[in-house]
């Protein structure tokens, strides 16, 4: 697959230097900007496939921007943020960002991210219609509303299922825990998140081989959940 475009947003040089260098080295074609006034008029301007985004910019704050971009892209927008509090990562999640990186971080770790976001993309076009979900030996087949591993039918309660179903639907993509539960509740209070721990344990119960080491739904601490591509 083409590499994809992406939009590096950062103000401070020498960390839009090094994402540059690591972007160029690996093959990527890219543009830079270091305001958000600049980021949402080279978005619209070229319409990456990816946008880097850090989150403290000189101008404007950068959940700002991913509220603007949201008005018209759904291109995957990777969150850099220095602060560590996740008050400000669940923000960003919720204004529409797919995946946070904390600075600092290392060449790796950017890379990992932007495969993980490679392989969300090659997917976005067809997954939003597709009758069955195929990742690794789990299947999930919309139509009939039932969900396999390896062949074999998942025994799923019907809040399990949602979750899963909405999991699957966003593949690559962390989900806050409000994001989850106003999908699957319509209500995201303080029972609703203990609610979805107990749910999301036992979903993992049926769906993970080995506990303690999840392939598929991956915890985000304080923040919420992701499901991951499995390798066949
Ligand atoms: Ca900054």
């Amino acid at each position: 697959m083409n590499k994809p475009q992406i939009l590096v947003v950062e103000d401070d040089p020498p960390i839009r230097n090094l994402i540059s260098a690591t972007l160029k080295a690996h093959g990527y074609r890219f543009t830079t900007a270091a305001t958000g006034e600049g980021a949402l008029s080279e978005a619209a301007s070229r319409a990456p496939d990816v946008i880097l985004l850090d989150l403290g910019l000189p101008d404007m704050d950068g959940v700002e921007v991913i509220r603007r971009v949201r008005e018209w892209s759904n291109a995957p927008i990777i969150v850099i943020s220095a602060r560590s509090e996740d008050a400000d990562k669940i923000e960003a999640l919720d204004a529409g960002a797919d995946d946070y990186l904390t600075k600092p971080f290392s060449v790796e770790e950017l890379l990992a991210r932007l495969r993980v976001t490679q392989r969300r993309l090659a997917l976005m076009g067809s997954a939003a219609q597709e009758a069955v979900y195929v990742n690794g030996p789990l299947t999930v087949d919309y139509s009939s509303g039932c969900a396999f591993l390896s062949g074999e039918e998942l025994r799923l309660t019907p809040i399990e299922y949602k979750l899963l179903c909405l999991l699957a639907r966003n593949t690559g993509k962390v989900l806050t825990h409000k994001f989850i539960t106003q999908s699957v509740w319509g209500s995201s209070w303080e029972n609703d998140v203990a609610s979805l721990r107990v749910f999301m344990a036992t979903l993992r119960k049926k769906l993970e081989g080995a506990p303690g080491s999840p392939r598929y739904i991956q915890t985000h601490v304080g923040i919420g959940y992701r499901m991951l591509r499995v390798e066949n």
